[in-house]
């Protein structure tokens, strides 16, 4: 699978790990917009939130417990953060391996 976040996955590119867990891992962005900037993504390759199926309730309920594990790790969890999962063209999804973005450490700007 000729795929970043798998290669990321299976140690064929380095990152920075944050969390891992069976299912999980959250690694720091490459290009950082906020002092913590994280992925957090499933092992398994899923493309978007777009393909997850009733049967991934559970990795979706690991997915938020590895998330909340960053913001502690990260030290945001009091402060306060956002978590972003970009999907497809308009969204500006640039790697098509489910991803959430956790960003927090600076007051954060709203709106897209
Ligand atoms: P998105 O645009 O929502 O698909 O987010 C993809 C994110 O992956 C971007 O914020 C990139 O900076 C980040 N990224 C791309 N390649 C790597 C990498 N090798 N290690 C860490 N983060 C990466
Ligand atoms: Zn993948």
């Amino acid at each position: 699978m000729d795929c970043i976040f798998c290669k990321i996955v299976n140690g064929e590119l380095p990152s920075k790990k944050v969390y891992e867990d069976e299912h999980v891992v959250a690694f720091h962005d490459i290009s950082p917009i906020a002092p913590v900037h994280v992925l957090t993504i499933p092992k398994k390759h899923i493309a978007s939130a777009m393909e997850l199926g009733e049967g991934d309730a559970e990795l979706l309920a690991q997915l938020h417990h590895a998330i909340r594990e960053v913001a502690r790790a990260t030290g945001v969890a009091e402060s306060g953060f956002r978590i972003i999962s970009n999907i497809g063209s308009d969204g500006q999804q640039t790697v098509p391996h489910l991803h959430f973005h956790v960003i927090g450490g600076r007051q954060l700007e709203w709106k897209a």
